[in-house]
C-alpha cells in the first residue's frame, strides 16, 4: 500500500471527512484491521484564505509547495490536496515535487462520464466556479459541459462556504438557498451537479436535488484510497 500525504485543513471541517473515507474505502478492500497509511499536514487556513483575498496566488503556491516537499520527504508516495479552490496553484505544488499529485477534478470527471452524464452544473467558492482552471480541466479530459448559477447566487455560494461551512455551521436558510440554486441549474439544463467544495456536503444530501449530485470530497478521497491500494492485497486480518 503506498503513503498518501494529505494537504489539509482549507479547511479542517471537510478533511475530517477525507481520513473517514479514506480508511472505510481501505477497510472495506482490504478486511480486517486494515487501515490507510497516511501522513497529514493540515495548514492553518487563515493563512490560505488571506492569500486568496489578496489575489496572491503565487504566494499560495510557494506555501502549498513547501507542505508538499515537506510530505514528500516525509515519506509520501502521492499527494492529494484537500480542497478544490486551491488546485488552481497545483502547478506551483506539481513543479516542486517527484511523485504526482491526484488532481481533484480528474476522478471527478471521470466518474461524470462514466454515469453518462456531459452536462453538469457546478457549485464551490468563487474562484472554483469563475477561473477556468477546474471547468477546462473537466472539459479537456472528459468533454464535460459546466453551468454555472448567475452571479448573484455565486456571491450565495461562495458567502455561505467561507462564512458558514468552514466554520462549521450548517444552517437550514442555507441549505433552502442552495437548493434553490441546484433547481435553477437543473431547469438550465443541469443533469447533475458537481458539489465542487470540499465542505458542500456536510450541508446537502442526495435528497437535496432531482439529479445527480457528485460530491468532490467523497469522489476524491475514494479515488485517492483505491490509488494507495493500486497493486495491494488484503488477508483479512
Ligand atoms: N474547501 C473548499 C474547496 O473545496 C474551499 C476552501 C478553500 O478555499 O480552499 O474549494
Amino acid at each position: 500500500m503506498k503513503t498518501i500525504g494529505l494537504i489539509g485543513g482549507m479547511s479542517w471541517e471537510s478533511t475530517i471527512p477525507y481520513y473517514r473515507t479514506i480508511n472505510e474505502t481501505v477497510k472495506e478492500r482490504l478486511g480486517g484491521l486494515h487501515s490507510a497509511r497516511l501522513l497529514l499536514y493540515s495548514v492553518d487556513f487563515h493563512e490560505v484564505e488571506k492569500l486568496q483575498r489578496a489575489d496572491d496566488w503565487n504566494a499560495a503556491g510557494v506555501l502549498l509547495a513547501q507542505v508538499a516537499v515537506a510530505l514528500q520527504a516525509a515519506g509520501a508516495g502521492f499527494l492529494v490536496l484537500c480542497t478544490n479552490t486551491m488546485h488552481r496553484v497545483a502547478p506551483a505544488i506539481e513543479a516542486a515535487v517527484d511523485i504526482p499529485l491526484l488532481h481533484i477534478a480528474d476522478p471527478m470527471a471521470d466518474e461524470i462520464r462514466r454515469l453518462g452524464f456531459s452536462r453538469v452544473g457546478l457549485i464551490g467558492t468563487r474562484f472554483t466556479m469563475e477561473h477556468p482552471f477546474y471547468r477546462e480541466r473537466l472539459r479537456q479530459r472528459q468533454g464535460i459541459d459546466v453551468l454555472l448559477p448567475a452571479q448573484a447566487d455565486r456571491e450565495i455560494v461562495d458567502r455561505v462556504i467561507y462564512d458558514e461551512l468552514c466554520l462549521g455551521q450548517l444552517r437550514a436558510a442555507s441549505r433552502a438557498e442552495y437548493r434553490r440554486i441546484i433547481g435553477r441549474l437543473v431547469a438550465d439544463g443541469a443533469q447533475a451537479v458537481i458539489l465542487g467544495c470540499t465542505e458542500i456536503s456536510l450541508l446537502l444530501a442526495a435528497e437535496d436535488a432531482d439529479v445527480p449530485l457528485f460530491d468532490s470530497t467523497r469522489i476524491h478521497a475514494t479515488s485517492a484510497a483505491e490509488l494507495a491500494l493500486a497493486g495491494a492485497s488484503g488477508d483479512g486480518r
